[in-house]
């Protein structure tokens, strides 16, 4: 069996995937911010870590999953300066902190069952991780990487001299780019906030005591602290969309290093590209925000967004429009039309004659996480002729464990109906012709869609259309 490679951040290749321990796997993923929806583009930061672990389960590992939910200290610039997003949230809405935080984690859950992301073993707030926070930052401040500003305590990228490697930054970039607004006094223009203190006068719904004072912890110590308590340090895989590896990766991995002395702290960084929208950047200050509600709304289910999903490499920038969804929905439901009709086939499969096709699927996975390849592996399955129905039927459903489409359960959804000015108008200029007992101009109407690969059905309703 071909070994498992995976591509690595930090070395910037394809490497062999060992568990530091046999036979388990223990894995973080980066969270939401739960002060708004989630929009479809963070859906595949939580999409690719799960089609991982379902690869791991599927290869006879023991996985430990823990995401993180960030509900305090996330400010709405990244150079340690601008309100924290739930604060800010809280003042627009009148709300309490707690209220926002707690509607959008479980609106954040609710989307991640939609599209069978497994649950992860670990699920935990930054809130209710305070001291062990506290006690990293006093850690890092024990070590001597750490200094005060008259708004908080700040890590001395200095005292570590590896802090660009992992992004492979262009430090020395960074202090000509020096933008004006950083905050004062900072000795170098990418160290960052470990400890905030609460501003004067103003009393924040989040803030704790400490040994500096009142205040938030930075948002990038909740990662390094909470990965460690529930999975030790160092361990395996490190997952988030690619726009976190810049600042908050180097961040959390500087503090992690520097504290427990571990090298390296995460042995494979893994980050998935971006959904790109045509160019326009989705954003919830640019109130464009695109969520699995939305979808729904416009009449595609979740599980065909995930169908979407796994038509892209996770390391390629995937772009999202309408037709594309479209024709993923289109492409699910005929392989679940393809399941359902397998579900009930009689008979043992030969495995013999499944083998070639289970390593086929497995290898693409195994070839850093293959998803394209592994569904075109469970098509030609569904349409081969090559292969029994029982063959099939047990093909499919065992790679449905890592696909997670639920190709075993689901009940096909009713066709939407489309719409489409043109072809609304020729169907009702047939129906006009049929009326009139035009059939010459009926069955040209007819033959001419259905060379476009549009069926027209007859209901008691008037006449329907649907795609083939
Ligand atoms: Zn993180």
């Amino acid at each position: 069996m071909k070994p498992i490679q995976l591509y690595n951040t930090r070395t910037r290749k394809e490497e062999t995937f060992v568990p530091l321990e046999e036979g388990v796997v223990r894995m973080y993923t980066c969270g939401p911010t739960v002060y708004g929806p989630q929009h479809i583009g963070n859906l595949r930061s939580q999409l690719f870590p799960d089609l991982l672990k379902r690869f791991f389960l599927s290869e006879g590992f023991e996985v430990r999953h823990v995401v993180n939910v960030t509900d305090v200290g996330h400010l709405e610039d990244d150079s340690d300066r601008g309100e924290d997003k739930m604060e800010a949230a809280a003042r627009e809405s009148g709300e309490r902190a707690e209220v926002i935080a707690a509607r959008w984690t479980e609106h954040w859950r609710a989307n991640r069952e939609a599209v069978n992301c497994l649950p992860p073993d670990v699920v935990c707030k930054a809130s209710e991780h305070i001291p062990q926070q506290i006690e990293l930052a006093l850690e890092l401040e024990r070590k001597g990487h750490t200094y005060r500003l008259p708004d908080g305590i700040y890590f001395d990228i200095s005292t570590f001299p590896a802090y660009a490697d992992l992004a492979q930054l262009d430090l020395a970039g960074q202090v000509d780019g020096r933008r004006i607004e950083e905050v004062e006094g900072k000795r170098n223009p990418a160290d960052f906030a470990i400890w905030k203190f609460a501003p004067a006068g103003v009393r924040r719904q989040q803030e704790w005591d400490s040994p500096w004072g009142r205040g938030f912890p930075g948002w990038h110590l909740e990662c390094t602290a909470m990965s460690s308590l529930y999975l030790g340090a160092p361990f395996d895989i490190h997952t988030a969309g690619i726009d976190l590896a810049t600042v908050h990766h180097s961040n959390e991995l500087a503090q992690a290093e520097c504290a427990w002395d571990v090298h390296p702290w995460v042995n494979f960084w893994m980050h998935n590209e971006f959904l790109d929208f045509g160019g326009a950047k989705m954003s919830k200050s640019l109130r464009n925000v695109l969520t699995l509600n939305d979808l729904a709304d416009s009449g595609f289910e979740p599980l065909a967004f995930r169908y979407f999903f796994l038509n892209a490499h996770y390391r390629q920038q995937q772009t999202f429009t309408e037709e594309a969804l479209a024709g993923a929905a289109r492409g699910y439901r005929r392989l679940l039309a393809a399941a359902v009709e397998l579900r009930e086939a009689p008979g043992e499969s030969d495995p013999e004659r499944a083998a070639p096709y289970r390593s086929r699927f497995r290898d693409a996975l195994a070839e850093d996480l293959n998803a394209p390849r592994a569904l075109a592996v469970a098509w030609e399955v569904a349409r081969s002729e090559a292969l029994s129905p029982a063959d099939r039927r047990d093909l499919l459903l065992g790679f449905d464990g890592v696909l997670g489409l639920s190709l075993d359960t689901a009940v096909p959804a009713p066709v939407p109906r489309e719409s489409d000015p043109r072809i609304d108008a020729l169907v009702a200029e047939r129906e006009a012709a049929r009326r009139s007992k035009d059939w010459a101009t009926a069955d040209r109407i007819r033959d001419e869609l259905t060379a476009e690969g549009i069926v027209i059905e007859d209901t008691t309703d008037g006449a329907r259309w649907r795609r083939e």
